[in-house]
């Protein structure tokens, strides 16, 4: 398997759930969202550094997670930032010059699979850049001032994306450092690179590998950390 370092954006505050605990240190079982989310890397051949991104009152409680959860592997805390791009931005800067591939991948998506993570890595070391995503189950509107839709497109050529999304360093630190040049931003890291003008390849991701956003989602997760899945 590709040797790769590991971003974990986590210093999102989490504003959709409400609450005064951010999505990421929400526990679940005794171990908080973030550290489930951990421990499906953790064993992964190849996996060269943990980089975690989180700010504030957070940082000790990651700091706590190194000895625990990350078996020896090189372990370092990013100062989080206003938006999710400036968290992945500050820890792209950390990443080890030994290692070419960056995986990112979102703090709140606990269930992603050791086959999903491969498929991006291989994709990303053929194509540069590689992110998983499924297809969109409800036809998408595109809406306009007063709530009026300007516009459908057509569903066979959309995905919903998802992480893990894998890049070369070259290409990702040549992105962001591209959007911030043209204050780019994008809500996730694959944007940049399209923003840029690179090449984006997707592969399978799974609808089991969802985001913890809203209050169901949370609910969910409970139901399937607590019983298995
Ligand atoms: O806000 P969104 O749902 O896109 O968040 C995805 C991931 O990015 C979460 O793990 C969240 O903690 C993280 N994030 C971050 N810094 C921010 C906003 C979000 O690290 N400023």
């Amino acid at each position: 398997m590709e040797n790769f370092s590991l971003i974990i954006p986590a210093a999102g505050r989490g504003a959709r759930i409400g609450g005064p605990i951010p999505k990421p240190f929400i526990e679940i079982g005794g171990k908080t969202i973030l550290e489930h989310t951990l421990s499906r890397f953790t064993g992964a051949e190849g996996l060269q550094q943990i980089i975690i991104a989180t700010s504030g009152e957070w940082v000790e409680r990651v700091q706590a997670m190194e000895e625990r959860l990350t078996e020896g592997i090189p372990f370092h805390v990013a100062e989080g930032g206003e938006e999710r791009q400036s968290s992945v931005k500050n820890a792209l800067s950390e990443v080890l010059d030994a290692v070419d591939l960056v995986v990112v991948h979102d703090a709140v998506r606990p269930f992603v699979s050791l086959d999903i993570l491969i498929r991006c890595l291989n994709a990303a070391a053929e194509y540069g850049a590689a992110i998983s995503g499924i297809p969109v189950k409800d036809t998408i509107k595109r809406i306009g001032d007063g709530g009026y839709v300007v516009e459908t497109p057509d569903r066979h050529e959309l995905i919903q994306a998802q992480t893990p999304q894998v890049f070369s360093k070259r290409v990702l630190r040549d992105a962001f450092h591209h959007a911030s040049l043209n204050d780019f931003i994008g809500t996730d890291d694959a944007s940049l690179v399209e923003f840029a003008g690179g090449g984006v390849k997707v592969v399978r991701g799974a609808e089991e590998n969802f985001k913890i956003t809203w209050p169901s989602d949370l609910a969910m997760a409970r139901k399937l950390l607590t019983d298995g899945f």
